[in-house]
């Protein structure tokens, strides 16, 4: 048996010098989280006498207990949550006691042990005190996805591949991408050439292994922001890592990044999706977010793009940009209905710390909770009747309220790669700095990891040791198949 109290003082002036100790400050109430500790012991055995008597400072002492078990500590960390959401007056979250960024993960994991979709309803409802609404995501998105995820454990071969592009044009403001500007940096071309080396190796792991690669995702930053040229020959030799016709997406990202060089570059190297994003279509927002775009620039680009290449399309949107209002995101789902992309990708506002905008007076301009609570219930609404269905799910620190973001699809034109990534029951090896590779292995889907590094000379400079040791994790993991 294990157990915790949960002990809330008067003033912050006091320390106990205990281990394992969480403050919260807040205003002039501090609220601290024993366990394990000696005084956490003294405080039940005492607890006859009164332990303020012990600890006058303190106004209220709650406990608990659970058994010494993984389970224990997850029955004691939610109650602990539900007491400190309590104390502090924050108010319960329709996600209940389900703080993980892929709440959808856990629900395959119950759906296999369970074996039946109604009894995970029943366990997150019970234990998590998951909401009516949050459910209903839950299990659209679930079912969409259960037939990859099961597919996944019969072919352990079976990968995705992601490429990133460390570079952008401008900075983004609410943007905490640790790379640079594509224009400032002095070593493009041996970057270039070093990517190619990287990208030849992956092909050779592939050929070694006898892999089967499901989807490519190249991403970034911003892989359009490459020269005319050497966006060409990197698009044709990731083509050479996929079957054609399989899913290979390009993360246009930035539509004043691309021109006709580059689309037709796309439509040669066989790509099948693009992303062309432009978060929310008001000039004045765009502005205001650093976009290099107008609304006018995206939509010929999209037209473009529509007209010369078979790729499906997808759009991501932002919710809770500073100054943008409900009338806004009803006015980015009018241009949804118009031009009617594969896909929707609607995120959540994160502010994080390493963006321009955290800390900007733009910080103060961000809608309230409520207000973008409002944009995506109603964008989602509005999106159903549209014919979009909920594929793929994740959630974000820092995001604005506790809410989540979501990728939609037109009936059957879901990403498969956004799906592997998210319920990480596949292996996803990548490459590029900054990329990470998992291998996922094992009736519990363990993970081994690779992670390149972001700094771009390091990689460079690191790029033999790097795929030496990719070689090695490879060989590993595969090493009985
Ligand atoms: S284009 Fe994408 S990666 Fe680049 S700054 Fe903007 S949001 Fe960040």
């Amino acid at each position: 048996m294990q157990s915790g109290a949960i002990v809330r003082g008067r003033d912050d002036s006091k320390s106990t010098g205990t281990e394992g100790i969480l403050d919260h400050v807040d205003k002039c109430m501090i609220v601290k989280m024993f366990c394990h500790t000696t005084i956490q012991h003294e405080l039940l055995e005492t607890s006859i006498q009164g332990p303020s008597e012990l600890y006058p400072e303190y106004v209220h002492i709650w406990s608990l207990s659970g058994n010494d078990t993984v389970e224990g500590r997850k029955v004691i960390g939610r109650e602990v949550l539900s007491e400190l959401r309590r104390i502090l007056g924050v108010k319960t979250s329709l996600w209940g006691t389900l703080v993980g960024v892929r709440p959808t993960k856990l629900t395959h994991k119950l759906w296999d042990s369970l074996g039946d979709i109604d009894r995970v309803r029943q366990e997150l409802e019970s234990t998590h005190s998951i909401s009516h609404v949050k459910w209903k995501l839950l299990e659209q998105v679930a079912v969409l996805e259960r037939p990859y995820v099961a597919h996944v454990q019969q072919s352990p071969k079976e990968i995705s591949l992601y490429s990133g592009i460390p570079f952008c044009e401008t900075h983004c403001t609410y943007c905490s991408f640790p790379y640079g500007l594509i224009q400032n940096y002095g070593r493009v071309q041996d970057f270039v050439d070093v990517y190619h080396r990287d990208i030849e190796h992956m092909k050779r792991l592939v050929k070694t292994h006898g892999l089967e690669v499901q989807s490519l995702y190249m991403g970034g930053g911003t892989p359009t922001s490459l020269g005319d040229g050497d966006f060409h020959h990197i698009v044709h030799a990731l083509g050479t890592v996929i079957p054609k016709g399989r899913e290979f997406t390009v993360e246009a990202g930035r539509p004043d990044s691309l021109n006709a060089n580059k689309v037709q570059s796309i439509v040669d190297a066989g790509v099948t999706r693009i992303s062309l994003n432009p978060q929310t279509m008001q000039d004045e927002l765009l502005r205001i977010i650093g976009r290099g775009h107008s609304v006018a620039e995206f939509l010929s680009m999209y037209d473009y793009v529509a007209r010369h290449t078979d790729c499906s399309i997808n759009m991501d949107f932002i919710a809770g940009l500073p100054h943008q209002t409900v009338k806004n995101m009803v006015e980015n789902v009018r241009y949804i209905e118009q031009l009617r992309p594969h896909n929707v990708t609607i995120h959540t506002l994160a502010l994080k710390k390493g963006s321009p905008l955290y800390g900007s007076r733009f910080a103060n301009e961000i809608p309230s909770e409520a207000v973008v609570q409002t944009m995506l219930d109603e964008t989602h609404e509005a999106l159903l009747q549209l014919g979009y269905i909920p594929y793929y799910m994740y959630r974000q620190q820092y995001m604005v309220g506790q809410m989540e973001n979501i990728g939609y699809t037109l009936p059957n034109y879901e990403s498969i790669y956004n799906i592997q990534i998210i319920e990480e029951r596949q292996s996803i090896l990548s490459i590029g700095p900054g990329s990470v590779s998992k291998w996922i292995g094992g009736s519990d889907f363990r993970q081994q990891k690779q992670y390149m590094p972001k700094d771009v000379d390091t990689y460079i400079q690191d790029i033999q040791r790097l795929l030496e040791k990719r070689t090695l994790l490879s060989n590993e993991h595969w090493r009985d198949s």
